[in-house]
């Protein structure tokens, strides 16, 4: 941005030399000083000329500004001579007045008088799906991601250096303000985006525009990143890559954040490091023994056979110390696997009795049948049917509830049959 206001705060040509300057300020100095000038004007302006002779003054300065102007020294190391302090002062508040007030369009300067900070940029965040298997062996997956990516053709400026001008429809402020009557002497303010200059405050004519970009300062790039998933990350867990998200001129570039989404496992649920493994097996192997092999999430295969002579009971479950998931960050240590066992019994309904009867050798004794008086008056025997929820009628129906009904005039509920048998 080529202007001229230091050297004219001064009242200095452009091509003035470091004396000349440092005649002219104090020349000046001596009006506008402070001790001498009780005006708030003239104060405010003995800021400003202290100011230009302060950049004006010094070779470096003088050159940044020369060739960028004031943001050229607000960018360029402003903190350590604290212009941006300054500026701030001058310029905060955003009003229109003052002899800079046809400057604007400081991104860091949103009338809020602020110190300029610079923005962070968002993160960009992206699901990885992995198998179990991935988390457990670990894997390195190749991401391809498209991020936009300051034009390097421009250096993110958008055109040549200093081709970039304050907005006129927004006066430099990447706001526009409207007016909305509500009622008679009512107006609301509205502050919009300006959309001329995109919200920046600053354009750039079409003939100074970068090619590669066409002024937008930022090109758009493929990326690969490499993802390492360690083993025994969880689901869920984040990887981070500093500084990888999208870059946006003036703004500090966010970070790519990974996130582990794990596919559920057929065989396998995990709980932190344990892995829990529900396995039928037949009535004939809960009683008799049992061996399966089991493909473990490496490829090994895993031998696991019950203790001789043990009974395994539904719902019971046995461990094994050191098959569970590898632990993050201390991979050959790993928890534990834990078996459910859910017994299936046999589908058909019916055995042969001969057989049954020498099972019931090994198994343990069954419980004496109760001496029971079927010629008695008050036992019946009844039917065992399979109950089909869907066919069956709740109304009690099949005659026994109406029994209890007209049975308990005379004192006998329903189940009294069988108390009576039992006396
Ligand atoms: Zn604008
Ligand atoms: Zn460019």
């Amino acid at each position: 941005m080529a202007d001229n206001k230091l050297y004219d705060l001064l009242g200095v040509s452009k091509s003035a030399s470091v004396n000349e300057i440092k005649k002219q300020y104090r020349k000046l100095a001596k009006t506008y000083h402070p001790d001498k000038n009780q005006d708030q004007n003239e104060a405010e302006k003995f800021k400003e000329i202290s100011y230009a002779y302060e950049v004006l003054s010094d070779q470096k300065k003088r050159e940044i500004y020369d060739r960028y102007g004031l943001k050229g020294l607000q960018e360029g190391g402003g903190s350590d001579f604290g212009a941006e302090d300054l500026l701030s002062q001058m310029f905060g508040g955003g009003g229109g007045g003052g002899l800079f007030g046809g400057l604007g369009g400081f991104p860091g300067f949103s009338g809020m008088g602020g110190r300029r900070r610079q923005r962070r940029g968002e993160d960009t965040v992206h699901p990885l799906k992995v198998t179990l298997e991935d988390l457990y062996n670990g894997k390195v997956s190749k991401l391809q991601l498209s991020r936009n990516v300051l034009c390097k053709a421009c250096n993110g400026v958008g055109g040549k250096p200093g081709s970039r001008v304050p907005c006129a429809g927004c006066k430099g402020q990447g706001m526009k303000v409207h007016l909305r009557q509500l009622g008679p002497g009512m107006l609301q303010q509205i502050q919009r985006p300006c959309d001329d200059c995109g919200a920046q405050g600053e354009v750039i004519n079409e003939k100074d525009r970068c090619r590669t970009c066409s002024g937008k300062r930022v090109t758009n790039e493929t990326k690969i990143l490499e993802v390492n998933v360690d083993k025994g990350m969880q689901n869920e867990q984040k990887i981070t890559f500093r500084g990888e998200g999208d870059q946006q001129p003036d703004v500090e570039t966010g970070d790519v954040i990974i996130i582990l989404q794990q596919k559920p496992n057929d065989k396998f649920q995990r709980n932190g490091n344990d892995l829990f493994l529900p396995l039928t097996i037949s009535l004939t192997e809960a009683l008799c023994g049992f061996v399966y092999v089991l493909k473990h999430l490496d490829g090994r295969n895993i031998i696991i056979r019950s203790k001789p002579g043990e009974v395994l009971i539904p719902g019971s479950v046995k461990g094994i110390r050191g098959e569970g998931m590898p632990i993050y960050r201390n991979p050959f240590e790993k928890g534990n696997l834990y078996i459910k066992f859910n017994i299936e019994f046999p589908k058909n309904h019916f055995i042969d009795e001969d057989k049954l009867k020498e099972f019931e050798k090994i198994v343990p004794q069954r419980n004496e049948p109760m001496d029971i008086d079927l010629n008695d008056e008050h036992t019946e025997e009844v039917d065992l049917h399979d109950y089909d929820p869907s066919n069956e009628r709740s109304n009690g129906s099949a005659g026994r509830g109406e029994a209890y009904d007209s049975d308990d005039e005379d004192g006998r509920g329903g189940q009294g049959g069988i108390k009576c048998a039992t006396h």
